[in-house]
């Protein structure tokens, strides 16, 4: 198995390389404002190459050898794509588009990993049932839009050219070296600089966080046992409310630290347009055929992370 990892840079990407060291990887990455150009050029020992997925020709496929793709390679804010919504759909829709292409046109590819997200299908009610693979399909940002549109591409050139696809679909990621934008390293620096904490409306919406080391260990799954046309959910079987978060990190920094962040809270700021409420995943299919199941709890990984953050304690 060889395998090209694009978006190898970014925060999934690099845990993934970071824990797939013995397995055979060739990465990809354009080297975007979120990417840890860092680790990137202390990660001498691959094969590598700075470029926009768009720019991978069969021949780079052929010259490498690759057997396998993993395509973590996307812009992944929210609030960035409100802002700035025709890049994602370039960045996003159009380079997958062109990666699967090459794809296509050196045709030896045995598996193909598109790397989705729960966003797809939307937002849930409080008591709703959580997403299955048969969930409808409602995104609602210009993010999950364009997320969408790689999987739908992604999945035509399976049906169409019989490309071995599988989709990945994984609820919001937390662990080191997340890109300080996201949620829970925006309240450690908030904290750390004794800035306020800003939270969307009342700090209800809830989210299924898992740690992105079993995310990667779904990943590894699908490439060993997924069948091709499938669609995996990959939950971490966290549902916790924003505030509930909040409240944990508050939490670890009195208790270990003596810090009291609790009055850097501020609840009400304006809410993000088209804000899903809540994500909840099913994976008791990628249960049942992969074996996938998330080992790490919620407030473990949590407090693992905030401690070699905080404290530098490994
Ligand atoms: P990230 O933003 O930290 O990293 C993405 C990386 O991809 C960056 O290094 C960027 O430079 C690179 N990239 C973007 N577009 C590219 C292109 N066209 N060509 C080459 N490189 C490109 O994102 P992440 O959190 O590591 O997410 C990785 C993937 O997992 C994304 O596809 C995202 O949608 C998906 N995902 C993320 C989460 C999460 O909670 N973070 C959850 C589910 C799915």
């Amino acid at each position: 198995m060889k395998i090209l990892v694009t978006g190898a840079a970014g925060f999934i990407g690099k845990n993934f390389v970071l824990t797939h060291k013995d397995f055979n990887l060739v990465l990809v990455d354009k080297l975007s404002q979120v990417s840890d150009a860092k680790m990137w050029s202390q990660l001498c020992w691959y094969q590598k190459k700075r470029a926009d997925i768009r720019y991978i020709l069969a021949s780079d496929l052929e010259e490498w050898g690759i057997t396998h793709v993993v395509n973590f390679a996307a812009e992944s804010h929210v609030d960035r794509s409100i802002k700035n919504p025709i890049s994602f759909t370039d960045a996003n829709i159009v380079s997958t588009h062109y990666l699967l292409e090459a794809c296509r046109k050196y045709g030896k590819i045995e598996k193909f990993i598109q790397v989705s997200t729960d966003e797809v299908y939307g937002s849930l009610g409080k008591d709703d049932k959580p997403f299955t693979e048969q969930s409808p399909l409602r995104p609602s940002s210009p993010y999950s839009a364009s997320k969408l549109g790689q999987d739908n591409i992604a999945m035509a050139y399976f049906h169409t050219y019989g490309l071995p696809v599988c989709i990945t679909r994984c609820s919001n990621n937390y662990g080191l070296g997340q890109h300080k934008e996201k949620l829970i390293p925006k309240i450690v620096n908030s904290i750390l600089n004794f800035t306020p904490i800003h939270i969307y409306g009342d700090g209800s919406n809830v989210r299924d966080w898992i740690h992105v080391n079993d995310h990667c260990n779904g990943i590894r799954l699908v490439l060993e046992k997924g069948i091709a046309g499938n669609v995996y959910n990959l939950g971490g079987n966290s549902e916790r409310t924003n505030l509930e978060v909040v409240n944990l990190i508050l939490g670890y920094f009195k208790n270990e630290i003596n810090i009291d962040g609790s009055s850097l809270i501020k609840l009400n700021v304006v809410d993000r347009p088209g804000h899903d409420f809540r994500y909840a995943i099913d994976s008791s299919f990628a249960e049942k055929e992969i074996g996938f199941k998330p080992s790490i709890k919620f407030e473990d990984g949590l407090c693992g992370y905030l401690d070699y953050t905080i404290k530098g304690v490994c």
